[in-house]
């Protein structure tokens, strides 16, 4: 049976402006009934690391999937799956080119929304491999919307928490028989990258706040 797992894809911790401790943040999801979530600081992987880290010792039953906000020189970017941090202030391609050749995702964050600093340029559309088409926060979904469908984007949603009762705002519903196929996918007898595998999910997404 497929199961629909509940993800959290856009959070910030006091690694970054958010106001809550990541530790706060798991333990909230934990409570929310959230299988999957990521912590996205500004500019900084740090607040994932240790989401990946608190899950591990304190065994929560929370996938993290990795992610950060990078500031582009042309408005925020979100990554999903990588490790490391990624230069802030280069142009949208080049950002999406570094993400990519790490093996991570990259997500056009509240495009159009001018007010927190989201992509202006249409342009950048055809370089990311998702668009956030609804941010809690944002005035501009209608917008993100139209022009996801234009360039054939997928959809994600984020609730751009920045504390921690935020946080479960807006879900991503992903379509996966189980929670650890998440992590550990094999496709066709081969082993999938953490790339491939995200952006399976991402692409049966279905966002609901
Ligand atoms: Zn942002
Ligand atoms: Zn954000």
């Amino acid at each position: 049976m497929v199961k629909m797992l509940k993800a959290e894809l856009h959070v910030h911790s006091n690694f970054s402006d958010g106001k809550d401790s990541v530790e706060r943040i798991l333990k909230t999801a934990v409570e929310k009934k959230i299988d999957v979530i990521s912590i996205t600081d500004h500019d900084t992987i740090d607040g994932s690391l240790s989401a990946i880290e608190f899950v591990s010792t304190e065994k929560l039953p929370l996938i993290v999937i990795p992610g950060i906000e990078i500031s582009t020189r042309s408005g925020h970017l979100l990554a999903y799956g990588i490790l490391k941090d990624v230069e802030s202030g280069l142009d949208m391609r080049e950002t999406c080119e570094i993400v990519k050749r790490e093996g991570g995702i990259t997500v056009l964050a509240h495009p159009f929304d001018f007010l927190r600093k989201g992509s202006m340029k249409v342009g950048n559309f055809k370089f990311v491999d998702c668009v956030e088409i609804f941010n809690a926060k944002s005035y501009f979904n209608f917008l993100a919307k139209r022009y996801a469908k234009r360039f054939s984007k997928t959809g994600i949603g984020g609730s751009d928490a920045h504390t921690a009762d935020q946080v479960g705002i807006v879900i991503n519903f992903l379509k996966t028989p189980e929670k650890s196929s998440i992590l550990e996918a094999y496709y066709n007898g081969r082993k999938q990258t953490l790339r491939e595998r995200l952006s399976f999910l991402l692409s049966q997404t279905n966002p609901k706040s």
